[in-house]
């Protein structure tokens, strides 16, 4: 009884804190601006393909398969999670055995990936801290974002051992009972034989409790980590962009004002005019991004695949990709507050153009979506790059001089070429001459 008072506090706990969370990212989100989504059916088979199925990450075939299997180990072991709250709750011991042969193939599997997993960690930690894998750096990765990496494989691993250590001495304590062990556990089974005169009741008692508060701690340090991605990248994938990487939306308030030059009647037509506010035009701080931009910054495994594959970062520019997402994921963080506070007009004389994202990197980019195309979380780089580059051009007239002339021949010219329109069929004439 004590144990189960004990657990439900924990839980309370964690239950308070994590609502807490999802609360404050609720309401940062409500700081974005809205973007339509729908096509659901092609959403879920890319869902399938990309979250579930793990193909983009499977390109990398060895590091990739191990990624892999991580995230499908990971999905067995939950379902091992959620019965030892049901334990935790009722004071039950392997409550979901009662599904009999589901069960031990999920604790079986689950029992291997956990020694997988751990393996798999011990492997990341290395790559990091010993073999220094240039991708995991750049002048986005500070101290802290390294920190933070190193601390959730931590937990991971710790997790994993603890899991292990549990049904080690869980299989050890029915053994030497004579009683029936519930599930398979062809890893725990091995280790069982050499646990000695350990007092096996106790360790599977300290193993329980430090896996289930590991994962209390884990789902709430998730949201304050760059492995938010664990609760992030399935819903991020459900929900990324289905039009071909490289096709550019157009800006609904510019639609309209070209809409109305082409056909001034449109004016008097009793379309609807929504009087609102002009917007602004691109993207200048964080309350100008949209929902999405917003979710991917969160979604990020900041594992610079994307920055790996830029061209401009390659040839030695100032532009990153992965730094775009997470300065997108910081200022959100420095400013939310301040607008949640103090409403819409609170203003920090900051912006997230020129604080944290500078014309040099947005103009740096070439537009190609390699960046896009390798995310494996679907993140999508090029259009908030746009969408501020847009903002520079349409409110600043702060464009390079190169386009700057490009813009001015479009409008006197009606071409991009510094020929006027009365030139235009001179290439002609020496035709005829020769007719
Ligand atoms: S689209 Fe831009 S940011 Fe992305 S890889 Fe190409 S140059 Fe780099
Ligand atoms: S944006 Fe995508 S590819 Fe780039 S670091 Fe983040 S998760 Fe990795």
């Amino acid at each position: 009884m004590i144990k189960q008072i004990l657990f439900s506090v924990s839980l309370l706990a964690t239950l308070g804190i994590f609502a807490y969370s999802v609360n404050k990212y609720y309401q940062y989100f409500k700081l974005t601006r809205s973007l339509p989504i729908g096509d659901y059916g092609k959403r879920f088979n890319m869902m399938m393909q990309v979250a579930f199925g793990q193909n983009k990450i499977l390109r990398r075939p060895v590091i990739g398969l191990i990624h892999a299997l991580v995230f499908w180990g990971f999905i067995v072991i939950t379902v091992g999670s959620m019965e030892m709250v049901i334990d935790g709750l009722f004071g039950t011991d392997r409550f979901l055995g009662i599904l009999g042969g589901f069960y031990s193939f999920v604790v079986g599997s689950g029992d291997v990936m956990a020694l997988f997993i751990a393996v798999a960690m011990i492997v990341f930690l290395y790559r990091r801290l010993v073999m220094k894998v240039k991708r995991f750096d750049g002048v986005e990765m500070s101290h802290k974002a390294h920190n933070d990496a190193h601390m959730a494989l931590t937990i991971i691993l710790l997790l994993m051992v603890s899991l292990l250590g549990m049904n080690t001495f869980y299989v050890a304590e029915k053994t030497l009972a004579g009683e029936e062990i519930v599930g398979v556990y062809p890893v725990s089974q091995f280790f069982a034989g050499f646990v000695g005169n350990a007092d096996v009741h106790l360790w599977h008692e300290i193993n329980w409790w430090a896996h289930i508060l590991l994962i209390f701690l884990f789902a709430n340090y998730l949201p304050y980590s760059k492995h938010f991605h664990v609760y992030m990248s399935i819903p991020n994938v459900f929900l990324s962009r289905l039009e071909p990487l490289g096709q550019l939306y157009n800006m609904e308030s510019i639609t309209k004002e070209v809409k109305l030059m082409l056909d001034p009647n449109a004016a008097f037509s009793g379309a609807p005019d929504d009087g609102g506010e002009v917007e602004r035009f691109g993207v200048k701080d964080i309350e100008d991004v949209n929902w999405k931009n917003y979710m991917d910054s969160l979604t990020c495994t900041q594992c610079g695949r994307c920055t790996s594959v830029c061209p401009a970062n390659i040839t030695g520019k100032l532009l990153s990709p992965r730094k775009i997402i997470m300065n997108i994921r910081t200022r959100m963080e420095e400013k939310g507050a301040g607008l949640i506070k103090n409403g819409k007009d609170f203003d920090d004389k900051k912006a997230l153009l020129g604080d944290y994202i500078t014309a040099e990197e947005l103009w740096a980019c070439t537009t190609c979506n390699a960046c896009a195309q390798e995310c494996p979380v679907n993140i999508n780089h090029p259009s908030i790059i746009i969408d501020m580059r847009r903002y520079l051009v349409m409110e600043q007239s702060a464009a390079p001089s190169e386009l700057n002339t490009i813009f001015q021949n479009i409008e006197n010219n009606g071409a991009p070429w510094q020929f006027s329109q009365d030139d235009r069929l001179k290439w002609t004439d020496e035709l005829y001459m020769n007719a």
